[in-house]
């Protein structure tokens, strides 16, 4: 079939257009073609204050006006001679799919309309262009939101292919993980100021930090600076500025890096989070430019401390004391790791392996010196945290760690899990009430919560406090 002449749609078997203009879509010429014809309409003379802006058949009137009305009669000129030459040239606009809205910061501004081939378009508060929201003050909040809101939908849809125990590995989830996250940075060049207030960038990084946790096999509660640190990509907002330097400024992409890593690493010396993975991991460069190594749900559990470990099964209520069930000592991440004897055979395993003793100031060093150490060492991490989540179901099985409350609270009893819950089917007691069925004597104190758009879900770090309604809700499971 010819390019230019003969071409036919088939619109039902019975039903075949013949075609006399336009260019085929997805054709290799299509867009040249369309360029040249289109070109017309860049080049028409424009009132001043008027720019025209075109990206494919997408084109943008910019106008500037003194006021009001001044910025009408600009606006409605340049709009009658687009017209006119869309006319001229046999081209239809649709008249309905025409917004406008008006950039005037935080003024609130006098009404406003546009009229275009009879259609009158009144201005929005914000307009989507080229997949960037606009909003009238240009703070790009909306932008965010709404790419953060799309973003998650993503996450979710990968987290279905991307369980944290199995699944495909790291570096392969780090690809996937990408999708999102090239998602959430798409046009940051233009909405980047967006960053100068502090509730976008909390937008902004809490979503990245899904989709690393992700990335990371790490449970929930893991910190969003040593989620960036444990998968190696910076901080989102970093990531923003290292595009804008790079195609605003023209810094070369490995420049750019590398002021993205100083400054990554100047934060994380700084923060106040992650103290574990920073003892672990205190320099940021050497773990990200590793050529070997990949991470998983055990190791990250040893990387973050968040996982089989007294301490924090302790703080997110799951048992009620923090002792090692090996040794009686307090069970940190670097005691089940580095001190309980009870894993000293391990120890001696990696010793006559690789004659290194492993320590929290060498684990890292040894893993990152060669493929063999990183195999013997991650092993090594491996059975330890395999071996306590063995004896975590047995105690669990044995009914050992009955009454899932924090000390002191109720002793004895089914498991019983505490969180909101919408008033109804549920059993509920009052705050102060004893549970009589668990044997308990002390009060109910309710797990505070985050607040998610999506859950209620019970976060294990925050302080068990009462709740802002007064109301709890505990809920019996069959013992395990
Ligand atoms: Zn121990």
């Amino acid at each position: 079939m010819s390019y230019l002449e003969g071409r036919r749609i088939e619109v039902t078997p019975n039903h075949i257009v013949d075609i006399t203009c336009g260019v085929p879509q997805g054709s290799v010429l299509g867009p040249s073609l369309w360029n040249i014809l289109y070109d017309g309409v860049l080049k028409q003379d424009m009132p001043l204050g008027v720019k025209l802006v075109a990206f494919a058949d997408d084109l943008a009137v910019a106008a500037i006006g003194r006021n009001e009305e001044d910025l009408m009669r600009n606006t409605n000129q340049a709009l009658a001679r687009v017209a006119s030459w869309l006319e001229e040239n046999e081209l239809k606009l649709a008249a309905e799919k025409t917004e406008a809205v008006l950039l005037v910061g935080r003024r609130r501004p006098r009404a406003v309309q546009f009229q275009i081939m009879g259609a009158k378009i009144e201005p929005k508060k914000v307009i989507k262009y080229l997949g960037i929201y606009i909003d009238q003050a240009c703070t790009f909040s909306d932008h965010l939101a709404k790419t953060a809101a799309k973003a998650e939908g993503t996450i979710s849809a990968l987290s279905r292919i991307m369980p944290n125990i199995g699944g495909p590995g790291s570096n392969r989830r780090k690809l996937l993980a990408g999708v999102a996250t090239s998602m959430l940075l798409y046009g940051c060049e233009v909405w980047h100021t967006a960053l100068a207030t502090k509730k976008n960038v909390v937008v902004l990084e809490s979503t990245h930090r899904r989709i690393l946790a992700r990335v990371a096999c790490a449970y929930r509660t893991v910190s969003t600076e040593a989620a960036q640190v444990i998968t190696g990509v910076p901080p989102a907002r970093l990531l923003v500025e290292e595009r804008v330097k790079q195609r605003c400024t023209g810094m070369s992409k490995s420049m750019a890096r590398s002021h993205t890593l100083n400054l990554w690493q100047e934060n994380w010396q700084q923060t106040t989070k992650a103290r574990w993975t920073r003892r672990l991991i205190p320099d940021i460069e050497k773990w990200v430019k590793r050529k070997h190594g990949e991470i998983d749900y055990h190791l990250t559990q040893a990387l973050t401390g968040h996982g089989c470990f007294g301490t924090y099964l302790c703080r997110i209520g799951k048992i009620l004391n923090a002792s090692c069930w090996y040794c009686g000592e307090e069970d940190t991440p670097s005691h089940t790791l580095f001190s309980c004897s009870y894993f000293d055979p391990l120890r001696m395993d990696v010793m006559k392996k690789i004659l290194v003793w492993p320590e929290e100031s060498n684990l890292i060093e040894e893993m990152l010196e060669s493929p063999e150490k990183w195999d013997v060492l991650h092993t090594f991490v491996k059975k330890i945290m395999t071996q306590k989540e063995k004896k975590e179901r047995e105690l669990e099985a044995g009914g050992v760690r009955s009454g899932q409350v924090r000390s002191g609270q109720v002793r004895s009893g089914p498991r019983v899990k505490f969180g909101w819950s919408s008033i109804g089917r549920l059993p509920r007691w009052r705050i102060g009430e004893s549970l009589p069925d668990m044997g308990g004597t002390g009060e109910i104190k309710y797990p505070g919560r985050t607040k998610t758009s999506q859950d209620h879900t019970v976060t294990p770090d925050v302080v068990w406090k009462r709740g802002p309604r007064g109301f709890g809700a505990a809920r019996f499971r069959e013992p395990l």
